[in-house]
């Protein structure tokens, strides 16, 4: 299974990704993940990604598609992966198209999550609270939901039109969330 999980900001991607995942016996690859592993480790690349990801903006995506591309030529992609966090960006897409297509692969399917966005805040200062993550304070919150509108919103029709979209109700317990994208994975499968 190839799979990219999207949704905004705090929808539960990471969460759900984790028990996707160990479903599909396939890496969660996060880039999310690797850029705060950079910034705690102080590399270069945490270095230049911190500036952004304090101001909620995204990360430029030469940096972003670079560090994608050396992640899918890792040896635990073979099985299958799932990406949480990337694409973000049409020029995005595009970008991880054309890994895909050097190296023979392809997208089994795109699950978006869909949330309230009032409740999403509420998760979000949540977990402000419990992971202190620089980025959870409400202004910057609220930069980050915008940029998804506006950069990665799109994205759900690009895929929509491939005919991979898989669409989910975000709301309500973890549990039943993953039910709900284990359903569907199961009968896009067929
Ligand atoms: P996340 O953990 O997925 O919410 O990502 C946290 C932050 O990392 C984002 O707000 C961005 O600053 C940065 N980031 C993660 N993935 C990407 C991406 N695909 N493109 C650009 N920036 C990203």
């Amino acid at each position: 299974m190839r799979l990219i999980i999207m949704g905004p900001p705090g929808a539960g991607k990471g969460t759900q990704a984790a028990f996707i995942a160990e479903r599909f016996g396939i890496p969660a690859i996060s880039t999310g993940d690797i850029f705060r592993a950079n910034v705690s480790q102080g590399t270069e690349l945490g270095v230049e990604a911190k500036r952004y990801m304090d101001a909620g903006q995204y990360v430029p995506d030469e940096v972003t598609n670079n560090m994608v591309r050396s992640r899918l030529a890792e040896d635990d992609t073979a099985p299958g992966f799932l990406l949480d966090g990337y694409p973000r960006t049409v020029a995005q897409v595009h970008e991880l198209d054309s890994m895909l297509e050097e190296s023979g692969r392809s997208i089994d399917a795109v699950v978006v999550l869909t949330v309230d966005q009032d409740e999403v805040v509420q998760r979000l200062l949540q977990r402000a609270l419990e992971q202190g993550r620089a980025d959870d304070t409400e202004d910057v919150i609220r930069t980050r939901q915008q940029v998804y509108a506006d950069e990665t919103a799109p994205l759900i029709n690009v895929y929509r039109e491939r005919g991979c979209l898989v669409e989910i109700d975000g709301m309500g317990q973890v549990d039943e969330v993953t039910s709900r994208i284990f359903d569907a994975l199961d009968t896009t499968k067929g």
